[in-house]
């Protein structure tokens, strides 16, 4: 008879968690996705005989390697580097490369996971992955960020590869570090590809990438609402993170006839009653990225607002939620106190930014909520567009890509009403993006066989 994994939850759970020992981020991803896709599952005979929830759960593969760079004052440093290529079923493996001293190669695979299902729900066709270093940026000079960035790609440059695989940014990866990876990618291969995504305007970058993210979380969160009846104007947000994404979703929630009255980073956040509007939103821009400063100073920059110093903003009334830094960053008790004071809607621009248990609270009381993989699809697919345009050696106009975000967003959300609809009025909108993830990915995988 032949072996299927026709077990329970948590016997398969037991399973991912002794076949990865000491990764939690990597095992409550699998675990969250799981949930939905056991129910989906029940009735589907050749999943089950194929394997192929175990098989999705286990990456193609994880690279590990050593960067070895020198630092101003002469000292050689060593990090370790991680490519996580998770699964290329449906296309390349694509996905972010985020430095910060918290990465390890649990963040990386529970990552590379999530944007396995986050690619597929786009319907462009791109694989997932992920990547990225345990060094941390901040406070470092250029030209030690430029040595460093040129190391890692030394290493990297032999695994990617335009139709192989395309990292692009994430946390603590922006422009500059792009610039530079792809600079040495450049001259270590002598070819000019389309190999990393988010890159300069003058050298391949596509109009509107460095919006899509926040503004498609923003796209997604109004259709939720529209679905209901309703819409962002007049509507109160509060926002974590003041980077990329974070900034991004303001702006649009600003756009939109919302009000922004929290930002934050990982020193604190902080509460301006009268709003955040466009001028601040700037202020903030130039003074996190460019300047590299803490949104602690914008207490002092602007009357009436407040700095919060080690807190997070959750306990702040609003209507609209927007979890835009880092992961587990909303827990259960913040998510009730967000339940208790009114919200009514939550879009993840994050990456798994709600704990398990704060997602089930979310899902208990039936309020809006959007899982990261379907709200902040936004990057990713403008960076499908971007790989699309390099492919073809030109640059659509940024009206074009405008509207196709948008349609990506709703083409995501009807995907997910698709597979979450409980038929009273209530959207799972993570059931339905598991599900909608989950089965285009296997599909594919069931008709390569057992490879
Ligand atoms: P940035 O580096 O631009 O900004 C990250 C922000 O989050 C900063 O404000 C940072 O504060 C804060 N932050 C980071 N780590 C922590 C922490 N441990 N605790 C509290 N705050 C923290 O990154 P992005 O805006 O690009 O990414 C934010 C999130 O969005 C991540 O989860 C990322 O994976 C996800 N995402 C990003 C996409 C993109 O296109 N950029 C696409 C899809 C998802 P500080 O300055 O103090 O470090």
């Amino acid at each position: 008879m032949a072996v299927t994994d026709h077990v329970d939850l948590a016997t398969f759970m037991e399973g991912v968690k002794r076949r990865n020992p000491h990764q939690p981020e990597f095992t409550q991803a699998v675990q969250e996705v799981a949930e939905d896709i056991f129910d989906f599952m029940e009735d589907k005979e050749e999943y089950h005989s194929q394997q192929i929830l175990r098989r999705i759960a286990e990456p193609d593969r994880v690279i590990s390697f050593r960067v070895c760079w020198e630092d101003d004052a002469g000292n050689i440093r060593v990090q370790r580097g991680w490519r996580v290529q998770n699964n290329n079923a449906i296309g390349p493996y694509k996905g972010g490369i985020r430095f910060h001293p918290s990465v390890t190669e649990s963040v990386l695979k529970f990552l590379a996971f999530e944007q396995t299902f986050k690619n597929a729900l786009t319907g462009l066709p791109m694989g997932g992955g992920k990547g990225g270093s345990n060094f941390n940026p901040k406070g470092k000079s250029d030209r030690e960020v430029m040595r460093f960035c040129q190391s890692f790609m030394t290493e990297l440059y032999r695994h990617i590869g335009a139709d192989t695989d395309v990292p692009a940014g994430d946390i603590g990866v922006g422009g500059r570090e792009i610039g530079y990876m792809f600079g040495q990618y450049k001259r270590i291969t002598n070819q000019f590809t389309g190999v990393l995504t988010g890159k300069g305007m003058e050298y391949g970058g596509s109009m509107i990438r460095p919006e899509a993210t926040g503004y498609g979380a923003v796209y997604f969160l109004a259709e939720m609402l529209k679905h209901r009846g309703d819409g962002v104007k007049g509507k109160t947000a509060v926002i974590s993170g003041s980077g990329n994404v974070a900034t991004h979703a303001a702006e649009k929630i600003t756009q939109l006839g919302g009000k922004v009255v929290t930002m934050s980073d990982s020193g604190g956040f902080i509460h301006d009653p009268d709003g955040i509007d466009q001028e601040k939103i700037n202020w903030i821009k130039q003074h996190k990225t460019h300047r590299r400063g803490r949104i602690s100073d914008y207490a002092d920059e602007f009357m009436g607002s407040t700095f919060h110093p080690g807190k997070r903003p959750w306990h702040v009334k609003c209507d609209l939620a927007l979890p835009c830094a880092t992961q587990n960053e909303l827990d259960a008790d913040e998510a009730t106190a967000l339940i208790d004071n009114g919200s009514i809607a939550v879009s993840e621009g994050a990456n798994m930014p709600t704990t398990l248990e704060g997602t089930h609270r979310f899902k208990a009381a039936r309020i809006m909520f959007a899982p990261g993989k379907a709200a902040n699809a936004g990057g990713v697919a403008v960076s499908g567009l971007e790989m699309s345009q390099n492919s073809e050696r030109r640059s659509w106009k940024e009206e074009e890509l405008q509207q196709m975000l948008l349609d990506i967003m709703q083409g995501i959300h009807t995907r997910c009403i698709a597979y979450g609809d409980q038929g009273d009025g209530y959207v799972d909108y993570v059931k339905g993006a598991n599900i909608a993830g989950f089965k285009k990915v296997a599909d594919a995988m069931l008709a390569f066989g057992v490879v």
